[in-house]
């Protein structure tokens, strides 16, 4: 790719990655100095509590273009990317993780697929090495269940790393939604959007006590987008009160009592009961969480900006 003018930004949430933010640093600077004239790297830090806002701060002595955003403490990632978009400025910005699993070598191809007139470029993964079989099975499901069940079309195998037209970003910036599933809000969009296809890197520094959060994400990606799940509930209660009726019925015309039967039934209604309580829970959680009308994250401090109070204002 030839050296391009265009102004990119480049928004990287960080949460506990002092072991291998170094080497995405070099690896992003290595790879964007030689191929964009202008670019900024923009760091969120999402309430760390190792060394990482540290070694960003000693790149940033060295290079200009790196920008840290120092969130208050951790928000989840999502939020962290949510406040990254707010203060990139490029004519595009494209969203990666810290741990270089998202290969900044894919970015100019992005950028050819942009120039080509895509509003949104997203990666998409061929193989995953590194994850556990739990892992590639729930994201496979994940993918699949979200798409059947929503009406939006969001690519199987994306995360996050993403490019995205400064439109979008625009539009991404004013939806100002309680629990952003990017993923879903940039399929929301809409506009022109294509893929990249990509390996999938095993992380350079293993972090695996967050498993917890992908769980977090299926669930807040699927009440945002669905009633579905709603509706599930609802089937599941009416089957099982249509068995409880026959099953009596069958019992009053038979006259067949057993005590296990009757305990199945009951544990089956109740098990039904309780899932569709959890499921109008989550809906509700979401809708409580609507009207708190609190900020979406705090933020502590930023570095590097020249004006950041005009970046801070959506
Ligand atoms: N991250 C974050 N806040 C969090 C968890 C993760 O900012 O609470 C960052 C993390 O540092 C990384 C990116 O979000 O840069 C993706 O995180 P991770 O690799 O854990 O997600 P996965 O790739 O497993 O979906």
């Amino acid at each position: 790719m030839d050296k391009t003018t265009d102004y990119l930004s480049i928004v990287v949430p960080v949460y506990n990655e002092a072991a291998g933010i170094t080497e995405t640093i070099d690896v992003l600077e290595n790879y964007i100095a030689n191929r964009l004239e202008d670019y900024e790297i923009l760091f969120v830090d999402d309430g760390s509590t190792d060394n990482s806002v540290r070694l960003i701060q000693q790149a940033m002595d060295r290079n200009e273009n790196i920008k840290l955003i120092e969130l208050s403490r951790n928000f989840g990632h999502q939020v962290a990317i949510t406040a990254g978009l707010r203060y990139a400025s490029g004519d595009a910005v494209v969203i990666m993780a810290a741990d270089l699993q998202d290969p900044p070598a894919v970015i100019p191809d992005m950028i050819e697929k942009w120039h080509a007139g895509n509003q949104v470029v997203y990666g998409q993964r061929v193989s995953r090495d590194g994850e556990n079989l739990f892992h590639r099975f729930f994201s496979a499901l994940f993918y699949r269940v979200f798409r059947a069940i929503t009406h939006i079309h969001v690519p199987l195998d994306a995360g996050d790393f993403r490019l995205l037209d400064q439109r979008v970003v625009r539009i991404l910036r004013q939806m100002n939604e309680p629990d952003p599933f990017l993923r879903g809000m940039v399929s929301w969009v809409g506009f022109k959007q294509t893929s990249v296809r990509y390996e999938r890197q095993a992380r350079t520094a293993k972090n695996s006590n967050r498993r917890g959060h992908l769980l977090h994400l299926a669930m807040d990606g699927i009440t945002a987008f669905s009633a579905v799940p709603l509706k599930i509930a609802t089937w599941i209660g009416s089957l099982a009160m249509i068995f409880g009726l026959v099953y009596l019925g069958i019992e009053a015309f038979i006259g067949l009592t057993t005590l296990k039967v009757l305990v199945f039934s009951l544990y089956f209604l109740v098990s039904a009961v309780l899932v569709s309580l959890g499921i109008i829970g989550s809906y509700l959680f979401r809708v409580l969480n609507a009207t708190k009308h609190r900020p979406l994250y705090i933020v502590a401090s930023t570095h590097g900006f020249s004006n950041p109070e005009r970046r801070s204002i959506v």
